[in-house]
């Protein structure tokens, strides 16, 4: 058969490479000028250090089959995401662990007493958290919530922790030991080479046939058996309910000689710092070298047309637009949606890799059995 994908991000270039390696011609159409999506990664021509270019990515799964596929591509080098957080002139570990709570408190306590001192910080009043300002309450207590969450969400999320969902804090783990791991994963990399070789390796293939620069054009590229649309769902349909809204990210660059500031990534939680968080990107390739060093701060803003999506916001508003597309696409033949742009979630890497595996299966099956896709 012969498919259109429209996007090169892990969604598009994991579907493409199943699909081709069972013999159907694949063309992938990508608006921007480089494969990976927001996953791209390029050198730098000053410091020579690799950058991220759309903000840090470290790939982190508890799913030993994702873990192993993109193994196959490319080689991982051991990484560990350990976060620093400034606030008011004092530096601390996050995620909170034993270490920021004996910081922050100026105490040595050992994890049980440090788990009854959050205890008793904690409102127990809060049964069962609605908002991200009363899952923090109910998690850590105003002090600690005050310091390393309520500035840095304002400036990340843009409105008041009050009106946000529990669930943006559900990510975050709390430790009662010294444990600094940004996560719970069992495997946990970054790429040697950075992310772009996965993509220019999931592609190489003579099926495969990949233009740049080319929006994917629902008029006139109708000759194709079934589409895959990895962009946003709002702009397939012309943003007939409106737009579906996002936050975008301005990175603003610094080169320096030597170290800035000793780890990948500080947060800034305080809100008169309008940064939400500096990268120092040769830290997240330890195994390199480099005299200079380039960092990156990081300002959180609504998306407006013409911007980068990031972060989709997911609020009530955003919720029941989100429905009304998902039920046109849901009827319209020929094309399905895929990935983060696509579905409008805030995705992981390594679940998109998984939904893309998925949904390549689901495909393949259903052109063996003769139904349709
Ligand atoms: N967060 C915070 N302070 C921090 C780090 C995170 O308040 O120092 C909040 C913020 O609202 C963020 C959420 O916790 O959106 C989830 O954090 P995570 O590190 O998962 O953010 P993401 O990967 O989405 O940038």
């Amino acid at each position: 058969m012969n498919f259109a994908i429209a996007g090169a991000g892990f969604s598009g270039a994991v579907l493409a490479r199943e699909l081709a390696m069972d013999g159907h011609q694949v063309t992938v159409f990508e608006s921007r000028d480089h494969l990976g999506g927001n996953c791209y990664t390029e050198r730098d021509a000053e410091t020579g250090v690799m950058v991220h270019r759309y903000g840090p990515h470290i790939f982190h799964t508890d799913d030993e089959k994702v873990w192993e596929y993109v193994n196959r591509f490319v080689d991982f080098m051991p990484y560990v995401n350990r976060v620093k957080a400034t606030f008011k002139q004092n530096v601390y570990s996050l995620p909170i662990n034993l270490h920021t709570i004996n910081q922050f408190f100026g105490k040595a306590y050992g994890p049980k007493e440090a788990e009854s001192h959050i205890h008793e910080l904690a409102d127990q009043t809060i049964d069962l958290p609605q908002s991200f300002e009363e899952q923090a309450l109910k998690f850590v207590g105003r002090e600690l919530y005050e310091a390393f969450f309520k500035g840095y969400t304002e400036k990340q999320w843009g409105i008041s922790p009050k009106s946000l969902p529990a669930s943006i804090l559900k990510r975050l783990p709390l430790r009662f030991n010294y444990n600094d791991n940004y996560f719970n994963h069992k495997y946990q990399g970054i790429p040697k080479d950075g992310y772009t070789p996965i993509f220019e390796k999931l592609l190489d293939h003579q099926l495969i046939e990949i233009k740049l620069n080319t929006k994917f054009d629902q008029e006139g590229h109708t000759h194709f058996d079934h589409i895959f649309y990895t962009g946003p769902i709002d702009a397939w349909f012309g943003y007939a309910f409106g737009r579906l809204g996002y936050r975008t990210l301005d990175f603003k660059k610094e080169i320096h000689s030597g170290d800035y500031q000793g780890c990948a990534v500080m947060n800034y939680s305080d809100s008169d710092v309008p940064f939400t968080r500096i990268s120092e990107h040769k830290h997240f390739a330890p195994w390199e070298s480099h005299e200079k060093t380039i960092v990156f701060k990081e300002y959180s803003k609504a998306c407006e047309p013409g911007d980068i999506p990031y972060y989709p916001i997911r609020l009530l508003d955003e919720k029941k637009m989100l429905h009304e597309y998902l039920v046109l696409a849901k009827k319209q033949d020929g094309v399905s949606f895929l990935g983060r742009l696509g579905t409008y979630r805030y995705l992981d890497m390594d679940v998109t890799v998984k939904e893309a595996l998925e949904a390549s299966k689901a495909v393949l099956s259903c052109i063996r059995s003769g139904k349709q896709i």
